[in-house]
This record gives structure tokens, sequence and C-alpha cells, in this order.
């Protein structure tokens, strides 16, 4: 066998199970062990700086300067306690990623170290802001950017390191990572829907957002993923036959998790416990060698560091184990890719769930006005939210028959919509009817919905699952934060509208509930093409979205140009979150790294077939054009005729492959080149979405045809079959 594979092989044989990060007791005895959270910063630091933290967690009050030395060296305390010897900011640039630099405790005096951790240093850190992805707010030559301590999430040890989970802004102020815009949301959120709320409830001064991020991956063993060029340089396989068994039994979902994951599985939950993170669910996907895990929600920013921090526990723990963790969206074709399902709700500082249905009418009312901002926000911005989706590698998986459909739908289930229903059919409520209440007779009539729990859509792009709403679409290795800043804001912007209008009503002379349904009901009005209760996965759902004028995302450079929509920009200027040349800075982020990773795959899957493919088609023609020679030396002009029809038929397909995907390595790289000349990089994206992409199809098929005529001994990558089941 080629020796490459033949070692890959032998040496994923040789990895067995066991465990390496074992701590003793149940979960709780351990569980944030490495956190410096509230109750423990107590220890370290004086009442006034204490406090001062506090108000800065609870309420976003500014820390006073004057006390981050102390604040800073109770920490330093802390981490070299836990035997830490450096500490970083941690932010999250637009990269999907988290970004480091690791500083010593220690500073240098006359030739003797002393352990240093400056107030300052805690605050601010300088990174070079032009290295990471700008978008033109940089130029190299003033490229500083600023990454500060964002007190709202607590400061922990990774590795050996205090990590202060940080923004990242440019020296002008612009944001240049996803949790600026996602605070800056949230702010918006809680504003519009405190207002909304006190319609209802007085006492309800602000809101935040629950997230529970379902977090899909695939695990590979290491010898056999390094072995494969394609999977270390883009996380995907840019070329691979289908194996003949793969999900059709349906036997992996929920079956039993094989040991070695599991004690991988194990190892990577006693170190998110120790961070803090409430892993809560783990079992294996629908897909083999696909697995899912999900924490218990918790509050929306500390649920997105903890995501981000998990992607990289699970792949520093996986190293122990010589196992690879693929976050990829698709990284085979054939079996379904993986997602990131974002469950999403509302909760007010009194901690009312405002997606919860209520016990009472007025309860009830509350909740429809809520459900009903939620279904007109998604409506109005449906495009933008799907667009926030819109990578590469969830193109290759999105509208595929596995994940959400590539548009946007809202399911709410048989209880709700047939609530919705009736109350669009309901004709204006007028003042005199509000008087006998008709306005709320629907509500009344409805003392207590119960959304069906079992009543589940799983082709649905946005589901209401009971008391939260579930955005599938998301990828397996995004950042969640930036679909969720844009739901915050959208949905914020409704939650605006809403109150201006009942406010106009009631200064009308309506009644306050009267008010409150009339509003309710044009909203869900308004939004009544964004519900669907049905198969999204099917044609009809496909003309019918259509038909109502939803826009699919089939094109990833398309699908940004939403970005510069009149509508797009106004929404994030208008709601604070992010400023037009802000807005700009992303939409050229998105398009370059679209292209940057189109062009590492197209160049990746060029090599592979040069180098590996074709070799080993040229070695497997030759040992036919032997046999075919030596036949024909023995038996004459008859072995055409009888003996060796099987081989000259595989050799002129051979051939044809061989030339083809040559000549189509050729074309792809004369596209890529063509494309690469294109100045503007929206454009670029465009002639890379379609001629590169439409090249790496085509040289993919005769590779993927090769794999099957070739000698199974002479083939040089790891097999789907080989890197699918353990
Ligand atoms: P399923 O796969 O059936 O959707 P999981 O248990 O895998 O369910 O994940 C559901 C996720 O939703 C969990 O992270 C859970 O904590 C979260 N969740 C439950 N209730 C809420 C809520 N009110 N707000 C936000 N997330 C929630
Ligand atoms: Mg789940």
């Amino acid at each position: 066998m080629a020796i490459f594979r033949q070692r890959a092989l032998n040496e994923a044989s040789s990895h067995g199970t066991s465990r390496f990060y074992h701590e003793d007791g149940p979960v709780s005895k351990y569980f944030g062990l490495n956190v410096l959270d509230l109750d423990k910063m107590r220890k370290y630091m004086s009442q006034e700086a204490y406090e001062a933290v506090l108000a800065s967690v609870k309420d976003g009050a500014k820390l006073d300067r004057g006390l981050a030395n102390e604040i800073a060296a109770g920490m330093m305390t802390w981490a070299m306690e836990m035997g830490a010897t450096h500490y970083t900011h941690l932010f999250q640039p637009l990269t999907d990623s988290t970004a480091e630099k690791h500083e010593a405790f220690i500073s240098f005096k006359n030739g003797k170290a002393f352990e240093k951790f400056n107030g300052s240093a805690l605050v601010q850190q300088e990174p070079d802001a032009s290295s990471f992805p700008n978008g033109g707010l940089r130029n190299t030559f003033e490229a500083r950017g600023y990454s500060a301590w964002d007190p709202s999430s607590p400061v922990f040890i990774m590795d050996g390191t205090l990590c202060i989970p940080s923004v990242f802004v440019a020296y002008t102020g612009e944001a240049l990572d996803t949790k600026v815009p996602n605070l800056k949301s949230l702010h918006a959120l809680s504003e519009a829907a405190a207002s909304v709320v006190n319609l209802f409830d007085e006492n309800v001064k602000a809101v935040k957002v629950n997230l529970g991020i379902e977090q899909e991956y695939f695990v590979v063993d290491e010898s056999l993923y390094n072995a494969r060029m394609d999977l270390r340089m883009t996380g995907r396989t840019v070329i691979g036959h289908t194996s003949a068994k793969d999900q059709q039994l349906e036997d992996h979902y929920f079956g039993a998790i094989p040991s070695r994951v599991n004690s991988f599985m194990k190892d990577f939950e006693t170190e998110a416990y120790k961070l803090g993170i409430l892993l809560m669910t783990r079992h294996n996907e629908v897909a083999p060698n696909q697995f899912e895990c999900a924490p218990v929600f918790c509050d929306s920013i500390k649920a997105i560091d903890q995501n981000m921090m998990l992607m990289i526990v699970m792949q520093k723990v996986a190293e122990r184990h010589h196992l690879k963790v693929i976050l990829h969206e698709k990284p085979f074709d054939g079996v379904n890719g993986s997602g990131k399902h974002c469950n999403w709700s509302i909760v007010t500082d009194t901690g009312v769930n405002l997606l919860s249905p209520g016990k009472t009418p007025t309860k009830n009312l509350q909740f429809l006005s809520f459900y009903a901002s939620v279904l007109r926000a998604v409506h109005k911005h449906n495009y933008l939210l799907m667009s926030t989706v819109a990578t590469l590698g969830n193109s290759y998986r999105l509208g595929g028959d596995e994940a959400p459909p590539a548009v946007m739908s809202v399911f709410s289930g048989s209880t709700l919509y047939d609530v919705f229903k009736s109350i669009m059919e309901m004709d204006e409520v007028t003042e005199s009817e509000s008087s006998n209440l008709e306005s709320i007779k629907i509500v009344n009539s409805i003392p207590e919905i119960f959304p069906d729990n079992t009543d589940r859509n799983r082709t649905s792009t946005f589901a209401f699952t009971g008391n939260r709403f579930e955005f599938r679409a998301v990828g397996a290795s995004q950042n969640v934060a930036t679909s969720v800043y844009v739901l915050n804001t959208a949905v914020a912007e409704s939650l605006r509208e809403f109150r201006a209008e009942v406010d106009a009503l009631e200064a009308a002379g309506e009644e306050r509930a009267a008010a409150v349904m009339n509003v309710v009901r044009k909203f869900i009005t308004e939004a009544r093409d964004i519900m669907f209760e049905g198969n999204g996965y099917s044609k009809e759902w496909e003309l019918e979205s259509q038909r109502r004028g939803l826009r699919a995302i089939k094109n990833v450079a398309e699908a940004y140009e939403v970005y510069h929509e009149p509508q797009t920009i106004e929404l994030f200027d208008k709601m604070g979150v992010l400023a037009p040349n802000e807005v700009e800075a992303r939409f050229e982020i998105l398009n370059e790294t679209y292209v940057k990773k189109l062009q590492i795959e197209a160049r990746v899957i060029g090599d592979m077939c040069l180098n590996h493919v074709i070799p080993a088609a040229v070695k497997y023609q030759n040992v036919l054009i032997e046999n075919i020679k030596g036949l024909k030396d023995i038996f004459g002009d008859e072995a055409y005729m009888n003996y060796c029809s099987s081989e000259i038929d595989t050799l002129k397909q051979i051939s044809t492959y061989v030339n083809r995907i040559s000549s189509d390595v050729q074309a792809l790289v004369e596209a890529r080149k063509k494309a690469n000349r294109i100045e503007a990089i929206a454009e670029r994206a465009k002639a890379y979405s379609q001629d590169v992409k439409d090249m790496m199809d085509k040289v993919r098929l005769s590779a993927d045809n090769l794999e099957m005529l070739i000698d199974d001994e002479m083939w040089p990558l790891p097999k789907y079959r080989e890197l699918l089941f353990f």
C-alpha cells in the first residue's frame, strides 16, 4: 500500500483509549476551579476594589482606573497561586476565532526579576491592529488597536496563562471584533424591551439575552488527519469518494459513543468544567464520527465566550488522545455537516422569560407582544440574518438536504400558529369593542398557552421551542456573536417601533389592552410570510418561499451585498450598534476572508491532484499496460477480444480522467489568476464563488472517479471509510 497511507493506518490502529485529565470527586468539587469569579475575587482585594468590579459586572459601571492597580495585583496573586506565569488579553477579532498575546508577570530592574502586573496592563493592551482583519479601518502605518478588559466576563486560567476577556477596537474607536457590537446590541435591546415590558410591568428596568449554544463536531484520528493535506490546510476534504456505508442506516444518531471518543469527551468536559462551562449533554450526531455537546444556557456574552473557549479546549484535549476535532461545517461530502444551534431568549432583570407564554391573559399579551416583535424583526431582516451564516464553510452545507435551508422561516408549532391565525383574522379592535374587552377575548380564550414541546421542526431555520427560539443555521466553526447581535439589533428595532405604535394609539384614546392587541395583530400580519410550518427541505417550500419573496442564500458573495442595502446600514446606525464605516469594513472583511479561504482550497485541490492523485493513477496505468502487454504476448490479438477488455476499458477511463484532471487543474489556476486580477474585492469574491468553485467541482469529480478505479493498494490518501469509522 502507498507508504504514507499505510503508515497512517498503522498508527491509527495503535492509538488506544485512555484518560488524561482526571479529577477526583464529583464535578461540583472542581467546577469553576480555573475561573476568578466574584466570590473568589473578594478574597484577593479590598472591599472598595471588589465593589467597583461588582458594579462594573452588574450594571456596566465604568471601572475607576485608580483601583485598577489593586485589582490587577489581586488577580496576579490568585493566578500565581494557580501556577500561572503569564497573562493575556483574549479577544475575538473578525476571524471567527480568538486572539491572544502572552506577556510574563515579570519586570526587570538592575538585573533582577520582579513579579509585576499593572492595572494599566489589565485594563488595556495594544495589539497591532493591522495584522487582524480590519477592512481598511487601519492602515499598517497607523496600526494601533486596543484591547480592553470587559469586566462582564470573568478572567480565567488556561495553560498557565491568565486570560482576560477583552474587546478589540481601532485607535480611532471603531470596533474590530464581534464583542463590541454585541454589547451595543444588548444595550439597544435592553432599552427597547424594557419599554415594551413597562406597558405591563413598571418594575422592569433592563433585560438580558440568554443563549444555549449546541456544538456539533467531527472527530478523526490524528494520523489519518495528518496524512491528508486538505484536512490540515482547509479543515475539510476537498476530494474523496463517499464511503459505501455512511449514514444511510441511521444507526449513528444517539448511538453508543465509541469508547475512544467517550474518554476524549470526559476529558474535555473535565477541562471545560474547570473553566466554569456548564456542559450538560453529549451524544452521537447523524453522520458517522459526528458528535454534539451542549451546555446549559446562560447570559449571552458569557455563553459566547465559553463557546469560544470550548472550541479551544476540545482541540487541545484532543491532541492528548491523538484525535483531531473538526469544526468545519462540511468536512465530508455526502454526509451531514456540522452546525451550532443558537437557543436564544430574552429575560427581564426580575427573572421573567419574555418568550415564555404566560399563565394569565395579561402575561399572554406581553408574550404576544414579544413574539410578534421577533417575528417582524426576523421577517424584515431575514436575508441579513441569513447572511450572518454565509461563510465559505457553511456554503457547502446550507440548503442541502440536511442542515437548515438557506432561506429564513419561523416555525411556531401548531398551537401558537393557530393563535396567530385567529389574531390575523380578527378585525381591527375598535374603542367600543375594547370596552367589553373584545380585543383580548382571543387572549382570554387561551388562558394558558402550552406550546407543544414535542412539536419540533428540525427543517426550520428559526424554530420556536416553547420558551426560546432556536436559530439552527449557524456554522459549527463560527463565532455566533455576529448572528446574535444582528438578531438582537433587529428585535430591538421592532420593539422600539412596537412601543411607539402603542403609545400613538393610546394617545389617540385607545385603551392599552386594545392598543397592544392591535399592534400585535399588525406586526404578525406584516410578518406572516416568514411563518412556515411545513417541511423546510421540500421543493414545495423552495417554490413557496420564492413566491413570498424570501431570498435564499444561493451565493455567499452575493449575500454579503446585504451590507450595502440602505435598510441594513440604517438599522445598525439607528440602533447605535455599528456606524456605516464599520458596516463597510465588515463587508470588506467578509469578502476578503471568503476569497482567501477559497483560494487556499483551490490551491490544495490542485496540489493534491497533481502530486498525489495523478502519480497514483499513472502507476496503476503502468500496471495495467504491463498486464495487457503480457496477455498480448501470450494470446496475440485474441487477448484484446477475449482476455483484457476490462483492463483496456479501465485503462481508457483512467487515461481520460488523468487528462481531464490535469487540464481542469490548469483551468482552475487560470480561473484563480483571472479572479485575482479583479480589483474590487466584492467582484473578486463573486468570480471566486462562481468560476473558481465550478472548476473545483469539476476537478473533484475526476479525482473521486479515479479513486474508484485505482488499485486500493496504490491510493495514497486515507479514504472516507477509514476517516469516518473508529
Ligand atoms: P435539542 O438538541 O433537543 O435542541 P439540547 O439539550 O441539545 O436540545 O440543547 C438545547 C439548548 O437550549 C441547551 O443549551 C439549553 O440549555 C438551551 N435552552 C433551554 N432553555 C433556554 C432558554 N430559555 N433560553 C436559551 N436557551 C435555552
Ligand atoms: Mg441537541
